[in-house]
């Protein structure tokens, strides 16, 4: 059981003081690590659905862009077996 309390930390947010309900469940003021203010469900600091003002997010679709854009080259497999190439019996 997670205890919903003022101070407490959900990802990037901290929970500053309970705001209210929306569909039965309570709506937390939060602050983000970046600066900005949300009204989060509790469900979902709870559950992990949120974890950020949306700023995460943000920052994960960029990095994902980011890999897309710059996938690093592939390394060539190893051969596991090297195949013998000397001239036997010729000289
Ligand atoms: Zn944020």
């Amino acid at each position: 059981m997670i205890v919903m309390e003022p101070g407490k930390r959900f990802g990037r947010l901290i929970l500053l003081e309970l705001a209210g309900r929306r569909n039965g469940n309570a709506l937390w003021k939060c602050h983000c690590d970046c600066g900005a203010e949300a009204l989060v469900e509790g469900a979902d600091l709870r559950s992990g659905n949120t974890k950020s003002c949306g700023c995460l997010m943000r920052e994960s679709a960029a990095s994902r862009l980011q890999l897309f854009r710059f996938t690093p080259p592939r390394k060539p497999k190893r051969k596991s077996r090297r195949y013998l190439t000397f001239p036997f019996g010729k000289s």
